[in-house]
């Protein structure tokens, strides 16, 4: 395990945020999430990067199923389906076509969409498996981006639920920025720390997703984070299609009662997020730009 100061402010100066154990293993080990001075809130200490990749390796880690065994996967597919065009929808408004780069783009399901949509595409992964699929499925893939000419410009860089995870954060935002075109666009989608229903599942709110995830960013934190490398905030867009799939899933006890009770978050969630915009939505999408 490792110790971290703040990715936003620097600073080690935090107090204990909540305790969560691995959703999915059955040992007690908590892991500590914590909250800087500054209000971001991360988990420290951290499984060191070395050691991380046993904790993907769990059959239950959903990104990397290949089968659809139950409702809730049957579910994760339907709703990546409609997030798939949702997601093309929002590049078209800045770029109809180009190169573009995805990091932590797991199967592929992104980029093949991306690919049969007439973009030239290259898949980031540090999982074998998932590069293995895609590379079958026909597409170019890299497991670090070091390995990228340093000449080669993307227009499109993304970041679907990936930033969260990366350890050597700085570094791969540096990256980013040598590799976006001028003109280009960055998009990142995160869980939202501030989502409505967190308060409601607390320790067993999914996103917690401890230890992979290693950051849990706000609107108003994801803004200073990219601020820091020298990009601007261009759109802010809550992701309405997550909220179920993440409701489901903290879910400890699927009883009527428990299905009521997600039933009425749910809706205040929606409600909430139509009249405040992303600030309490479950996940949301930024899209930045260089300065
Ligand atoms: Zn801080």
């Amino acid at each position: 395990m490792e110790t971290i100061s703040c990715i936003i402010c620097g600073s080690n100066k935090s107090e204990p945020y909540i305790k969560v154990t691995d959703r999915l293993n059955s040992d007690s080990t908590q892991f500590q999430i914590v909250k800087c001075e500054c209000g971001f809130v991360y988990l420290n200490p951290r499984p060191e990067e070395s050691e991380i990749s046993k904790y993907y390796s769990n059959d239950n880690y959903t990104p990397h199923q290949q089968n659809t065994v139950n409702i809730f996967d049957r579910i994760y597919k339907f709703v990546q389906l409609f997030t798939l065009r949702w997601k093309y929808r929002k590049i078209s408004v800045f770029k109809k076509s180009g190169k573009l780069l995805d990091i932590g783009g797991g199967q592929g399901e992104f980029c093949n969409y991306m690919k049969n949509s007439g973009w030239d595409v290259l898949l980031q992964d540090n999982s074998e498996l998932a590069r293995d699929i895609a590379k079958n499925n026909g597409l170019d893939t890299i497991i670090s981006l070091s390995s990228i000419d340093e000449n080669e410009k993307f227009d499109v860089i993304t970041m679907w639920h990936s930033l969260e995870h990366i350890h050597e954060i700085y570094k791969t935002m540096d990256l980013v920025k040598k590799l976006l075109d001028e003109s280009g666009i960055l998009l990142i989608a995160v869980p939202n720390i501030d989502a409505h229903e967190q308060k409601y599942y607390k320790e067993n709110w999914v996103p917690f997703d401890a230890p992979r995830h290693l950051y849990h960013f706000s609107p108003k934190s994801l803004k200073q984070f990219f601020y820091k490398f020298g990009f601007t905030v261009k759109s802010e867009i809550p992701m309405f299609q997550d909220t179920p799939y993440n409701i489901l899933l903290s879910m400890k006890s699927k009883g009527i009662f428990s299905l009521a009770k997600a039933g009425v978050i749910w809706l205040i969630s929606c409600m909430k997020t139509l009249t405040k915009g992303v600030n309490h939505s479950s996940s949301f999408l930024v899209i930045c730009k260089k300065n």
